[in-house]
């Protein structure tokens, strides 16, 4: 039987990347999937297309994750059309590497509402009718614990903060019997950090593993923390970096 059958999922940024490879695991394991997007109207449909197609289900929302009202107005859709969020998965976030002199007081306010803020919002959205059993699933980063290099304060910062976040909630819920997990990818081949950029051959020298992860490599692990089988664990971090970290 699929793991995940009867279970309703929302994803934020799921129109490529991590989160597509998520929306689809998850949409293959039987859950409703539900994911927003920001600008992608044609990959976003594409995903919805492919999941289809395999007899699953998918909605896409155009959700601006830096825009609180529109993370909740996607949570309430979700539970509008489908009757409740089971997952919640955190995954849409954005990257600004500069020197720190070069940071502006407008690059602090959006990443910090996309990686951190709409992460805060769309839980509290979620959490009110979530059932037992639910689960809370944000994608930080390796970079939480390990700056790795120079030019990355912000990010760093952004990704620092979803630790805190994950701990404190997992308190919160757990005698709701709802678990809150922080998934810290490292270099995983797709827009925001190709493979194929001069950035990747200074981080493969940091590597334990040859070479970049695949974005499957990630929904695995998402898949496996959605289902009852992780039901134990919570306020946890797994980092899965090709032992960059190590
Ligand atoms: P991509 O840039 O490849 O994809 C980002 C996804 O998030 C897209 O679907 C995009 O939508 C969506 N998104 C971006 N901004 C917003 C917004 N304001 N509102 C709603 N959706 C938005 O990123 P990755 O797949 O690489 O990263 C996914 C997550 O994984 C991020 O949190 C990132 O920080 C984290 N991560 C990635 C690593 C990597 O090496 N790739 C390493 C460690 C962590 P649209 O297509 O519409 O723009």
């Amino acid at each position: 039987m699929k793991k995940l059958k009867d279970k309703v999922a929302l994803v934020t940024g799921g129109s490529r990347g991590i989160g597509a490879a998520i929306v689809k695991r998850l949409a293959a394991e039987g859950a409703k999937v539900v994911f927003t997007y920001a600008n992608s109207l044609e990959k976003a449909s594409a995903v919805v297309t492919e999941i289809e197609a395999a007899g699953g289900v998918a909605v896409a929302l155009k959700a601006s994750s830096a825009v609180p009202a529109e993370v909740t107005a996607a949570v309430d859709k979700t539970i509008a059309d489908f009757g409740k969020v089971d997952i919640l998965i955190n995954n849409a976030g954005i990257y600004v590497g500069k020197a720190f002199t070069e940071h502006t007081l407008e690059d602090y306010n959006e990443i910090m509402a996309v990686n951190v803020q709409a992460v805060f919002v769309a839980a509290l959205a979620s959490v009110k009718g979530m059932p037992e059993g639910g689960r809370i699933i944000t994608i930080g980063s390796n970079m939480g614990d390990n700056a790795v290099g120079p030019e990355t304060t912000l990010y760093t910062m952004s990704k620092s903060a979803l630790q805190g976040f994950t701990r404190g909630l997992a308190r919160d819920l757990g005698a709701r019997k709802i678990t809150v997990n922080l998934i810290q990818p490292g270099p995983i081949d797709t827009d925001m950090n190709p493979a194929n950029a001069p950035l990747a051959d200074f981080l493969r020298t940091r590597l334990a593993l040859p070479d970049y992860g695949a974005v499957e490599d990630i929904a695995a692990f998402v898949n496996f923390i959605a289902s009852d089988e992780s039901k134990y664990i919570t306020g946890s971090f797994l980092t899965i970096d090709g032992g960059l970290n190590a």
